[in-house]
């Protein structure tokens, strides 16, 4: 199999061609801003050079096949078919600065966890993605925004500032490819995002979050809490009965003591299910705790639910009403909370609306622990 080329470091070009480490630099610069090797060699890389990353590799790409942007927002779902003929979503997503841009991208194709409130979660997962797959979804949004700019500003400059792992899939049940994609993503000569703007958000896999501390420290962690009470967390969150969430407050409470970083804790409301004040109560008490064991503040993402069912089919929740109340019960207990602003909702871009049918389908669900083995 050749190598792809849009997953690998200088350094590993290097070794693997017996080239010079500047002329892998520049040749992974090339392939990261025209997405193909060029026919003859560039002035500043020499000819053997890319000849022989030519010999050893090549540069897949990802078939764009359909691209939507939100009417009442400035956010951006995009399809991509791979080679297998599955189809993953990636979403752009505007920042508060105005032409900074998050991309929520996929890791597998589905997901086995099934999280009731989640669309990819009644997928199934059918496969893991490769590192090439990850990373082009960030190059082709940032391509989209070269070639179809915003309206910003005057002098503003739309580009790529950060990538959320929150798209289809758990991206800890396919840790290694992530961190090796996520090292490429920050690699200057590749996409240069800082990997303190990459959030990787998980439903709770211990191993995997401490293999994320241990490879790449300097990245952020988001955890979804579902609910702060088992039995209820357990009932939405099937991956509770292999993980409880105490063992998982654990790991993350690790990462946060080793990088001083403040975890996300995301919470999706839903009606009559984790809304009422005895829910907010054991929430506030979940995020206090955290912080005097571990010194360091969770930031508390209440989500709004966006429905996940398919036209003519009930959805099993409803969106609560109470988010106002929910946070008041936090404020009362001295727990901060932001409520997440979920934009797409019209193109299905929105927070656990992302799901498309498998193509190839062994449909998984949650048999194995997908935590990763400890190596
Ligand atoms: S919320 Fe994440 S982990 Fe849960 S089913 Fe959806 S994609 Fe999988």
């Amino acid at each position: 199999m050749p190598l792809a080329l849009q997953a690998i470091l200088p350094d590993e070009l290097a070794r693997v061609c017996n080239i010079d480490v500047s002329d892998a630099r520049r040749i992974v610069s090339l392939v990261h801003r025209r997405g193909a090797l060029p026919d003859r060699a560039p002035a500043t890389i020499r000819r053997a050079a890319l000849e022989a990353a030519r010999a050893a590799g090549h540069v897949p790409g990802l078939e764009l096949v359909d691209r939507r942007a939100s009417s009442v927002d400035p956010f951006v779902k995009f399809a991509f078919r791979l080679h297998d003929g599955a189809v993953i979503e990636t979403v752009r997503i505007p920042l508060e600065q105005p032409g900074r841009y998050s991309v929520c991208v996929s890791s597998q194709v589905g997901c086995a966890l099934a999280c009731a409130f989640c669309a990819t979660g009644r997928m199934g997962l059918a496969r893991n993605l490769e590192v090439w797959e990850i990373v082009e979804q960030v190059r082709r949004v940032r391509i989209d925004l070269e070639e179809s700019p915003p309206q910003l500003p005057e002098g503003v400059k739309a580009r790529v500032h950060g990538v959320l792992f929150q798209g289809m899939g758990e991206p800890l049940a396919n840790a290694e490819r992530v961190i090796a994609a996520v090292r490429v993503m920050s690699e200057p000569s590749a996409l240069a995002i800082d990997m303190r703007n990459i959030t990787v958000c998980t439903s709770g896999l211990p191993t995997g979050i401490r293999m994320l501390l241990r490879e790449v420290p300097a990245v952020r962690l988001g955890l979804s809490i579902g609910s702060a009470r088992t039995g209820e967390r357990r009932a939405i969150m099937p991956i509770d009965g292999a993980h409880p969430l105490e063992e998982v407050l654990a790991a993350a409470g690790e990462h946060a003591r080793a990088t001083r970083m403040a975890p996300m804790f995301a919470y999706t409301l839903l009606a009559g299910v984790n809304d009422g004040d005895e829910d907010a109560l054991a929430l506030a008490d979940l995020a206090r705790a955290f912080a005097e064991a571990h010194g360091v503040r969770p930031r508390l993402s209440l989500i709004p639910y966006n429905s996940i069912a398919k036209e003519g089919t009930d959805d099993p929740f409803r969106p609560s009403g109470r988010l106002a109340a929910f946070r008041e019960a936090l404020g009362a207990r001295g727990v901060g909370s932001i409520v997440r602003y979920s934009g797409g909702g019209d193109v299905g871009a929105a927070c656990g609306q992302l799901a498309r049918p498998p193509v190839r389908s062994p449909r998984r669900r949650l048999t194995v622990d997908p935590d990763p083995t400890p190596r």
